[in-house]
């Protein structure tokens, strides 16, 4: 017989993907322009140029097993050395590129992370609300998930929640920001406090805890935002980078894993990365993708256009009656849904054709993801939907 863990995430998609699927069907049904789809985290900004041009470039004037051959299993070495100088040259951060592992995109940089520290028991910190697939990779990791509230309103982190959850089993706390579904960017000084816990806590229980730094949005913050280096700031830290959202590149399955040279034992850790890599059969990231992202490291998408989007939505929506926190960052507005069940708050705005996320999944119930990252105009022409909406609700 078949795996029946495997059988149950297989036939019950994850609810956004559920949403997605829905909003496909609908629009050939009624049309593309009249379905509202909000559900999907797909970039809606161009690649920048430099992309397109390395592509060709490299197809046209490269050698074919340099762009279709098998790399290293962990990456070209002269791609994980570009990239180890881009992180130096921002962040000053001491990373070799004996410290990077190339990945198909996020996802895989954090189920490889996962599996190389856990064993089975092992607990996970993750921060509410937080991206879904957490919970379905640490559990492939053998790990336990523990949640950790956020603060009312803000959505930053809860410090004495936080602290509250960390036992002797912790292994690991995972750290997303800007923040998906929030938008939300960690201040500098709720990473300082977060790591001066977890390093009173190491020593209290006399073993190492993870932070790992799951990065995708990175790149995707607005108005000046700093979004501090975890990797500056605490030893343990692993990056789980991907190039999927900052240059609009989802498709193609790109990213890395980067090992805080800080870290004690960090050059086991990175074989472990490299061994859980290996097990899983995540080796070799795609090739001629290492070689676009080595040749326009830096390269940066318009992020102007979100910004816009995020400014039509914020304004409007909060004039309607909504509740919702201003995100610094990402691409998601994260919406106090106008009744306490986000479902039944889903399915009327699914009446009026708007497709949202409900998020009781994120970990925080009562709230949608609305994910800008679509045409403006989509935006505009939702508007009168989400009003009528709020009416509905005598808003
Ligand atoms: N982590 C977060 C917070 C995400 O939002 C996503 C995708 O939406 C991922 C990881 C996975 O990214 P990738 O497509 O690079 O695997």
């Amino acid at each position: 017989m078949y795996n029946e863990k495997m059988y149950s995430l297989g036939s019950k998609r994850s609810i956004i993907r559920e949403i997605f699927e829905y909003c496909k069907q609908r629009a050939l049904e009624i049309g593309k322009d009249k379905v509202f789809d909000f559900s999907i985290g797909n970039p809606s900004v161009e690649p920048p140029k430099a992309i397109s041009e390395a592509i060709m470039d490299l197809t046209k004037n490269a050698d074919s097993v340099l762009l279709h051959g098998y790399t290293s299993a962990q990456g070209d070495l002269s791609v994980r050395q570009a990239i180890a100088k881009h992180i130096n040259d921002r962040f000053s951060a001491g990373v070799s590129e004996n410290n990077i592992y190339m990945t198909c995109g996020a996802a895989a940089s954090l189920t490889i992370s996962l599996k190389a520290l856990f064993n089975a028991g092992d607990e996970c910190i993750l921060f509410a609300p937080f991206f879904t697939e957490y919970r379905v990779f640490v559990e492939n990791a053998s790990g336990v998930v523990i949640v950790s509230k956020p603060m009312e309103k803000t959505f930053q982190i809860d410090i004495a929640d936080f602290e509250s959850k960390i036992t002797e089993k912790t292994k690991a706390v995972i750290i997303n920001s800007p923040n998906n579904p929030s938008g939300v960017v960690y201040s500098e000084e709720t990473i300082k406090s977060v790591c001066a816990i977890l390093e009173k806590k190491q020593a209290e229980y006399n073993h190492p805890i993870y932070l790992i730094a799951d990065e995708p949005y990175r790149e995707l913050v607005y108005d000046d935002i700093c979004v501090p280096y975890i990797m500056n700031y605490y030893n343990n830290t692993i990056v789980c980078y991907s190039f999927s959202k900052s240059l609009s590149l989802p498709g193609e399955r790109i990213g890395y894993i980067a090992v805080n040279p800080k870290m004690e034992n960090s050059n086991e850790i990175y074989l472990s990365v490299c061994g859980a890599g290996r097990s899983l059969g995540y080796v070799c990231a795609p090739s001629l993708f290492q070689q676009v992202i080595k040749k326009t490291i830096g390269a940066k998408c318009d992020v102007n256009i979100y910004k816009e989007n995020r400014d039509i939505l914020y304004k409007n929506l909060t004039e309607y009656g909504y509740e919702c926190v201003k995100p610094d960052g990402a691409f998601y507005l994260f919406v106090k849904a106008l009744e306490p069940d986000a479902y039944k708050f889903f399915e009327k705005a699914k009446k009026k054709e708007i497709l949202v996320v409900p998020c009781d999944d994120f970990g925080v119930s009562g709230y949608v993801r609305i994910a800008y990252c679509v045409d403006k105009e989509r935006i505009i022409n939702a508007l009168p939907a989400f009003k009528a909406l709020a009416k509905e609700y005598n808003k």
